[in-house]
């Protein structure tokens, strides 16, 4: 996840939920993960913030809204409709 090569043994991760194994990820990954609660919200909105503070110009310091969002809602959106429209053309049959 992060990119580097791990000098300890890789963890198992687990789906704390469903207890199921998601996938190989290095400690500092599987630690950071369970920092965040393991919330997808949390860790982007950590994005964010990180980018917020990156600026060099605090003027230009905005909330601007993540653009990859919107989209990919939209896109499963998209795709769901397409799914729907592919059935009901083949129960028509
Ligand atoms: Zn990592």
């Amino acid at each position: 996840m992060c990119g580097e090569k791990p000098d300890q043994r890789l963890c198992v991760d687990h789906n704390h939920t469903t207890n199921a194994i998601r996938d190989l990820i290095c400690t500092n990954c599987n630690h950071a993960l369970g920092k965040a609660k393991e919330d997808p919200a949390i860790l982007r909105a950590m994005a964010e913030y990180l980018e917020r503070h990156a600026q060099r110009d605090p003027a230009e310091v905005k909330y601007a809204p993540v653009p990859s969002a919107p989209s990919l809602q939209r896109e499963m959106g998209h795709t769901l409709n397409e799914s729907v429209d592919r059935r009901t053309t083949h129960s028509e049959e």
